[in-house]
């Protein structure tokens, strides 16, 4: 809540101007700065959340989805085994670019409709526009795994990293280890980080942001081994 402070009314903690005497609240942001939001997302992702709902524009929503499609498929091609199919990784970093891009691209309205109608139902101040900000800003981890982890993995184990003869965890069992636990920690930040967005965002209590989250990481996970499972069959 922001009370005005001209006629003391309490409005609504993104409103920018008060609801009965039209006086200033607070700016509105008129644009999302990129690096700055990564960056404030990592530091204080309370902070950023906020920033991500003043904002006018839920500007690179789109990207860090296209960017986090692209990691997805990687991980599929990974958890499916592809490289005992396929004879190069050039053809793995190909498909993975190919196919991530329109699925990230796909999951965007996907995943922010979800978690849109789940913050419906559970809350009031669900919006659209603001679960797609809250989103795909949360996917900063995701990004960081696929920029820093991956090349990490593709240069330490190469086309091994995909298949299962033989399995990575024989080459180099501690990289291995060390590399899926990386991953595995950032996916759980990227569902921290969705709890923390739809708690600011939506206003509403921790256990219903911790369903709304792990309710939309359900179905996601649910649709893309689905999914997966359906598209390795035609091959
Ligand atoms: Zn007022």
């Amino acid at each position: 809540m922001i009370n005005c402070s001209v006629c003391q009314t309490e409005n609504d903690q993104y409103s920018t101007i008060c609801k009965k005497c039209g006086g200033f609240l607070q700016n509105r942001v008129p644009n999302l700065d990129l690096f700055d939001v990564l960056w404030k997302i990592i530091e204080n992702p309370r902070n950023a959340f906020r920033m991500i709902m003043l904002a006018e524009h839920k500007n690179y929503a789109v990207f860090l989805y296209t960017l986090s499609g692209i990691a997805i498929m990687f991980a599929e091609f990974w958890h499916f085994k592809f490289g005992d199919r396929v004879e190069n990784i050039l053809l793995i970093f190909f498909l993975a670019i190919l196919i991530g891009i329109p699925l990230g691209i796909a999951l965007c309205p996907i995943a922010s409709s979800i978690h849109w109608g789940l913050s419906k139902i559970l809350g009031n101040k669900a919006s659209f526009r603001n679960s797609l900000g809250i989103t795909s800003y949360s996917l900063t981890p995701i990004v960081i795994s696929l920029l820093f982890v991956l090349p990490v993995e593709l240069l330490t184990f190469g086309m091994y990293f995909f298949t299962f003869n033989p399995p990575p965890i024989t080459i180099k069992p501690i990289s291995y280890i060390l590399l899926i636990g990386l991953d595995i920690a950032l996916i759980i930040w990227a569902w921290v980080l969705l709890v923390i967005g739809t708690k600011v965002g939506n206003q509403i209590s921790l256990w219903k942001s911790i369903l709304i989250s792990s309710l939309v990481y359900g179905f996601l996970l649910f649709g893309l081994m689905a999914g997966g499972e359906f598209t390795l069959k035609m091959f």
